[in-house]
């Protein structure tokens, strides 16, 4: 094993940087009081978790009593799929989303339709693009809701959402967006793009683990997804998790002040990575959009190879990566996402995200470009598939 470890994972989770770690801290200690208290000490944990909401309604240009805290992305995604479902059932039960969704919506949709709601899917193109016209094809009289996800977790690509918002708003249908991957990522205006309620997570952008929030347009009303005390407005009750709300308060702000150079910087790392495996390896394909994509992403097929074989000598190497397929979580099926922009099962089996982040330096992305065509050829050597092709060139 090496001691170097490059990670390039960061759209699984991220490191909570320390300026978010050192804001956290005061209220796991001296400031441990109940949000919901009345005594100065619960005030203190008040007056900062409502200064937290403040900043993520800053971050996406909503007004704090819009924002709603939850225990995660997967959280705010059930809860805005489920709510509106409910809230909504007596006006119709068509929801349209997408085929490349996060499993947290996906599996909401399938839940959903156990529940009697009709579920569209839309299909996407080979970039993982859907359309603004297909949107407004699969709108019925009885549709209720439209979520599309911002943009990927596994190919990067960014949907066109103000578009699609424009739509919703002109057709009168309520518009949610995954934004987990978006925000800290791109600007996002929820006003200016029509998004009606928008889920973020804390740990995809340096915050920790565990807490999320739902951005509900104000006007907008459904039930609580969890019955209890008065918590977030009577709408999810569970007692604060006072230094998690900092947490996520601190990494968004960082997030936003710092959000133009860091793209810009994993922007470059993306590019040079992209440019320099096309240059050094043949047989590769990338997935998700060239340009549309989100400025850390990296998810590229290599045929004649395994993608967890890859994942396992890039481990050897210190390098943590993901296989873009849900192999590793037990299942040998390749990802929906790959299979949905058309890539066939063997080729999609060969795939390999990397995505870049903070900590990340040009020499990561030398490092990678080094070692990865050296690891590619050594499998490839090993697969008789390779033999056959190699020898007809
Ligand atoms: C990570 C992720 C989620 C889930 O967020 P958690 O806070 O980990 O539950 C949902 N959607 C997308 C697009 C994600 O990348």
């Amino acid at each position: 094993m090496e001691d170097k470890t490059v990670y390039l994972d960061h759209a699984a989770t991220t490191y909570v940087k320390s300026e978010v770690f050192d804001a956290m801290k005061p209220y796991f200690s001296e400031h441990f009081g109940n949000a919901s208290s009345i005594y100065s000490l619960g005030r203190d944990s008040k007056k900062a978790v409502e200064e937290s909401r403040e900043k993520v309604a800053n971050a996406i240009g909503a007004e704090p009593r819009e924002i709603y805290f939850t225990g995660s992305g997967s959280e705010a995604d059930n809860w805005a799929l489920k709510g509106i479902a409910a809230a909504f059932k007596k006006k119709g039960n068509h929801i349209i989303t997408s085929a490349i969704e996060h499993p947290a919506i996906m599996s909401s949709c399938k839940y959903l339709e156990g529940e009697g709601f009709e579920i569209t899917y839309l299909p996407v193109d080979s970039d993982g693009l859907v359309t603004p016209e297909q949107v407004r094809d699969a709108i019925r009289d009885n549709t209720i809701l439209i979520s599309i996800m911002f943009a990927n977790n596994e190919i990067g690509t960014i949907q066109p959402i103000k578009e699609i918002g424009a739509i919703a708003k002109e057709k009168g249908v309520l518009f949610h967006t995954d934004a987990v991957q978006a925000v800290g990522n791109i600007r996002i205006d929820v006003k200016e793009l029509n998004v009606d309620l928008l889920s973020l997570s804390s740990h995809k952008f340096y915050g920790p683990k565990g807490i999320g929030a739902l951005y509900i347009k104000k006007g907008i009303k459904i039930p609580s997804f969890i019955h209890g005390g008065q918590q977030e407005r009577g709408k999810r009750a569970s007692t604060e998790n006072v230094p998690a709300i900092i947490g996520l308060g601190k990494a968004i702000e960082i997030a936003t002040e710092n959000l133009d150079e860091y793209n810009k910087k994993l922007t470059e790392f993306r590019e040079k990575t992209i440019e320099g495996l096309f240059a050094k390896v043949p047989y590769i394909r990338l997935n998700g959009h060239r340009h549309n994509r989100l400025p850390g992403n990296v998810n590229i097929s290599f045929e004649f190879i395994e993608g967890e074989s890859l994942l396992l000598m890039l481990d050897m190497k210190g390098i943590c990566g993901s296989s873009g397929s849900a192999c590793s979580s037990g299942s040998l099926d390749p990802s929906h996402v790959l299979l949905a922009i058309g890539l066939p099962h063997e080729i999609a089996h060969g795939s390999l995200r990397l995505t870049f982040g903070d900590e990340n330096t040009h020499e990561d992305v030398d490092y990678i470009l080094e070692v990865i065509p050296q690891m590619v050829r050594k499998l490839r050597d090993m697969s008789p598939l390779w033999e056959a092709v190699k020898d007809k060139k």
